[in-house]
């Protein structure tokens, strides 16, 4: 299973990446903004999930969101947005732009897992 994790935040991509490895997930590709998202997916990188920010800088999580949704290859990829307790209103527009899920940030493995249906 292969994650696409992007946040802006250096040390909530180790936080994150941590806990998927305890949840045995090793095949993470880490992006720093929408716009490095983009450019990782232009190779037509397969992929099951996508862990998304929402405030990012250059390119935020809801451009990314509405970019990945016009991708035919990437239309069904399973996005769940992480988003901090203040960003928890934003959510409701997420999903309305193509999100399948979201998780309030920080999140346990079992919490992961049930976003994620594994
Ligand atoms: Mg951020």
């Amino acid at each position: 299973m292969r994650i696409l994790l992007v946040d802006d935040s250096a040390t909530m991509r180790r936080i994150q990446k941590n806990q998927l490895a305890g949840m045995g997930i090793t095949d993470v590709v880490e992006a720093e903004n929408g716009q490095d998202a983009l450019s990782k997916l232009a190779d037509n990188m397969p992929l099951d999930f996508i862990l998304l920010d929402w405030n990012m800088p250059i390119m935020d999580g809801y451009t990314f969101l509405t970019n990945v949704r016009s991708i035919a290859d990437y239309k069904d990829v399973k996005i769940v947005m992480c988003t901090s307790e203040s960003e928890k209103p934003k959510v409701l527009e997420a999903l309305k732009a193509g999100a399948n899920n979201y998780i309030v940030k920080p999140f346990t493995p079992e919490a992961m897992k049930e976003k994620l249906g594994i």
